[in-house]
């Protein structure tokens, strides 16, 4: 589906000089994967997801798609749910299809239908205060869904909930995958949530940021916790990303 091919990015030089986020980055993503971008922070994840999106250009190198994505195709969700606080959980929804010109008559249907696919059918004329911080992600996520996007890219969604909501909504994030055949792009620098979640879990290594090693998950559909191959796979992550950064201080 997308072709990431030697891709770099280099910032302007700030008052710490100039940062080289990313360099010769190359990767292919297969449509209806799970991947996951796993490292620690600062080695260039967000400025790759925000390359994916089209939100900043590389400055060398090239993102090559089967077919380019129309506009509402990519939904992206950030760390922060950045809703709109004096909005309802349905106008939030609503915004993305608003910027595109439909009709709030037209769009109610699958505003309702975005917010029920997260759990949250009820609560849709509900303020962003009066929500709990997972219930607040989930707003954010339906808002991707409601564009009905062929992309999910996904910057630490679920880095600042607790972790019984975390796992509840990695849980229910898989379930939709499966029910919707999107492609997800998922940044994480969690071993844990990569582990559970991904397909392939594709590791960068510190600044500048670039492709490690990359582990194909044996996991399908039904996971658990508890599930011997879930622990292995945490296991291998784990001791990958020990020796990548053991080779990155050598
Ligand atoms: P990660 O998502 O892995 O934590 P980022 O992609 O956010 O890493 O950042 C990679 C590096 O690029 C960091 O050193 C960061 O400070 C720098 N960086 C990111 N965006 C900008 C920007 N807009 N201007 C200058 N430097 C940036």
């Amino acid at each position: 589906m997308l072709s990431i091919e030697q891709v770099g990015r280099r910032f302007a030089p700030g008052k710490a000089g100039a940062t080289e986020a990313l360099r010769d980055v190359s990767l292919r993503i297969v449509r209806g994967d799970f991947v996951a971008l796993l490292g620690p922070s600062g080695c260039g994840k967000s400025t790759l997801l925000r390359l994916i999106a089209g939100l900043d250009q590389p400055d060398s190198g090239r993102l090559v798609w089967d077919q380019a994505p129309a506009p509402g195709e990519i939904g992206f969700v950030f760390q922060d749910s950045t809703l709109l606080p004096w909005a309802s959980a349905a106008e939030n929804v609503f915004l993305p299809l608003r910027l595109r010109g439909v009709a709030r008559a037209t769009a109610k249907n699958d505003v309702w239908a975005a917010l029920a696919r997260v759990g949250l059918a009820g609560f849709e004329q509900a303020l962003p205060r009066e929500l709990s911080g997972g219930m607040r992600m989930r707003v954010s996520i339906a808002r991707a869904l409601v564009t009905r996007p062929r992309v999910l890219l996904m910057d630490e969604p679920f880095a600042a909930l607790d972790e019984f909501t975390r796992h509840r909504l990695q849980a229910d994030l898989l379930a939709l995958w499966l029910e919707l055949g999107c492609t997800v792009v998922f940044v994480t620098h969690s071993i844990y949530e990569a582990a559970f979640l991904a397909r392939r879990v594709v590791m960068m290594t510190p600044r500048p940021g670039q492709i490690g090693q990359e582990i194909r998950s044996p996991l399908w559909a039904e996971r658990t916790r508890v599930d011997p191959a879930y622990t292995a796979l945490v296991a291998e992550i784990g001791a990958a990303m020990d020796a990548a950064m053991v080779a990155a201080d050598a």
